[in-house]
């Protein structure tokens, strides 16, 4: 008898919305072994599906939605996914995740993937079950916001909602505003470069998976969990001190406040005297909270909320992350916590990502307090720092492209340059688009030149501290130019390694554990080398993507005011801009880039096995 495929369920899905087709491909050995899953299965989708002048809204796009290796296994957080596409922010490859449910029923129902192509004829939702799926009728579910969508297609189903999760798109995905985000699960977002925005371009309202009853073939069940225990040890006690664990990633913002990375008013200072109110402790304290935890996760830090204070009292949704404390509250100049759950939720409901909404309400309250615009050009409103019901009315406007909302939903750099004037040098952005995380990068300088320089639209190499590698350099020195853009450099394919898994980064925090855990799942042998080397192939296999569809490397650059001298606050010593030619040299040179260019070189790619993409990027030397 065959030996099984383990830790694969071993076949993709693929749609064709255009034709109504749905077929199953058999994954290969081969496919799985050199890719993992998750952001690696899809960048090599992409680029060998997605030729040169497919744009972002061509029906020839691919959307691809990926579990990875440890998906739906016992490991904590396994039901993560990646989804892997060309969107508009940068016109570019996005990447971006989500945790919940998803990418474990998918794997439960037969499927490491789902490969959607075309654009349906009339509005429509999947549903995947038991090895199959079907592309039904969603003209019912026009214009509900995610929670309702997720709601009526489970009704639709008969499912109760634990039996089957849902993402779907809201009003933001449907009218294609560029930062629309993809959300499921009750509050979970793959927030990045306007997926939603793609949904909605092939009329795909939602993707639905059933909870299926096929494990997937676990090499080792022992190992695996030692190895699954020690990750979680590790994750709860040793991560962040355990702040995670006890407070939710809230509980990391007043030390964000500390070390003057938490963004406060559009960038104009890094001091918010009222940091602690919009923190993690205060609202465990203050507010009614219950676990909502994802798939076999133990370190559950996500939870649902009711406000028992202030103007919104009685309100209930999901807690906020981080991100959206921070993009509620200082970014907004709003101390109110209740106030923050609100905007979170409607963020949520409405289908954009948090981060760039809150990026181009900051900036508009910025500009209005300049002189730059005033209510006339809002539609009448105000915004004024700290104007919650006008950021709730603005939300709105963006989602729907109603008045002033329809330039808005463009993003903060596109709606600058129209504006014109001193405007685009007072948003947070990056040249090609890429919208950073909530945070004040000049304080984290390993994330500012991350976002700038990464290929799948937001962090690439970084994801709070560096990963605590055997042998690999460590970041002592945060603001030293040369030591943040090495460390980037010779740790960056960690980050994208476990994009590859289908595992929270929230629970794979011990790099040893988690290769242990592939290895038990797999049957494999890999080293941490072995792993950087796999999230190096998925970062190179992105950079020919975006190489391929225009990338020009002249915009991997931060706009002026993300990359300016803080006026105040612990960072204001340090000025990011002075010394990011240099650091992206290096990182270049690092990375094995070409310096002057920065395309991999032929002798990077052939290390990681992609000798077909040196003809693409160096016809000369094909
Ligand atoms: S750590 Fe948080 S986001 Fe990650 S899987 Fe667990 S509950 Fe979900």
């Amino acid at each position: 008898m065959a030996e099984p495929f383990y830790g694969y369920a071993g076949a993709i899905l693929r749609v064709d919305l255009t034709h109504g087709e749905i077929a199953t491909e058999p994954l290969s050995p081969f496919f799985a072994r050199t890719w993992v899953g998750g952001t690696g299965f899809g960048a090599r989708i992409l680029w060998e599906e997605v030729p040169a002048g497919v744009a972002w809204d061509d029906p020839e796009n691919r959307i691809v939605l990926a579990s990875g290796v440890l998906g739906g296994t016992r490991v904590g957080g396994s039901g993560t996914f990646s989804a892997v596409f060309k969107g508009p922010m940068t016109n570019l490859a996005g990447a971006t995740q989500a945790s919940g449910f998803f990418g474990a029923f998918l794997r439960l129902s037969g499927f490491d993937a789902v490969v959607i192509r075309g654009a349906a004829p009339e509005w429509s939702y999947l549903y995947i079950h038991d090895g199959t799926a079907e592309l039904r009728d969603a003209r019912h579910l026009l214009g509900k916001d995610t929670w309702e969508t997720e709601e009526a297609v489970a009704q639709d189903l008969g499912l109760p909602a634990h039996r089957v999760s849902v993402y779907s798109i809201g009003p933001a995905g449907e009218h294609r505003v560029r930062f629309a985000a993809l959300v499921g699960d009750r509050g979970h977002v793959a927030a990045h470069n306007g997926v939603g925005a793609v949904f909605g371009a092939k009329r795909l309202k939602a993707v639905a998976v059933a909870r299926g009853s096929r494990p997937v073939p676990v090499h080792d069940r022992d190992r695996l969990a030692e190895a699954a225990e020690r990750l979680f040890q590790h994750a709860s006690t040793k991560f962040a001190g355990g702040t995670v664990y006890k407070y939710g990633t809230g509980g990391l913002l007043p030390g964000i406040h500390a070390t003057g990375m938490l963004p406060v008013k559009n960038y104009t200072t890094s001091v918010f005297p009222e940091y602690e109110k919009i923190s993690g402790q205060y609202l465990r304290t203050h507010f009614d909270i219950h676990a909502h935890p994802c798939w076999a996760c133990r370190v559950a830090h996500v939870k649902m909320v009711r406000v028992t204070e202030g103007p919104y009292a009685g309100y209930e949704g999901e807690e906020p992350e981080y991100e959206c404390l921070a993009a509620w509250g200082s970014q907004i100049g709003n101390a109110d916590p209740g106030a923050v759950v609100m905007l979170s939720n409607l963020t949520d409901r409405l289908g954009l990502d948090a981060n760039e909404s809150s990026w181009v309400a900051g900036w508009l309250m910025e500009c209005r307090e300049k002189g730059l615009l005033s209510p006339a050009d809002l539609d009448g409103l105000d915004l004024a720092w700290g104007d919650v019901e006008g950021v709730a009315r603005l939300l709105h406007k963006i989602a729907w492209r109603e008045g002033c909302g329809d330039w808005l939903a463009e993003g903060v750099m596109r709606a600058s340059q129209r504006l014109g004037g001193e405007a685009p040098n007072l948003g947070i952005y990056t040249l090609k688009g890429a919208s950073p995380r909530s945070h004040d990068h000049r304080g984290r300088w390993y994330e500012l030149l991350d976002t700038c320089l990464s290929n799948t639209s937001t962090i690439e190499a970084s994801f709070g501290q560096p990963p605590d590698l055997p042998g690999a350099p460590k970041l002592t020195e945060p603001f030293n130019p040369e030591q943040v853009s090495t460390v980037n450099a010779v740790t960056g394919g960690w980050r994208q390694f476990e994009d590859c898994l289908g595992i929270c980064r929230f629970c794979s925090t011990d790099p040893l554990a988690v290769v242990d855990c592939v290895n038990a799942v797999a049957g494999w042998n890999l080293t941490t080398d072995d792993a950087l080397e796999i999230g190096r192939r998925a970062i190179n296999q992105l950079r020919a993507f975006n190489f391929r569809h225009g990338l020009d490397p002249a915009l991997e650059a931060p706009a002026p005011r993300y990359a300016s001298q803080p006026v105040d606050g612990p960072a204001a010593p340090y000025h990011f801009a002075a010394h990011f030619p240099q650091m992206k040299r290096n990182y270049w040179e690092k990375m094995g880039w070409d310096v002057e260019t920065g395309k991999p070189l032929p002798q990077t790619l052939r290390r990681l096995g992609l000798e077909d993409v040196i003809p693409a990027l160096w016809p000369e030397r094909g």
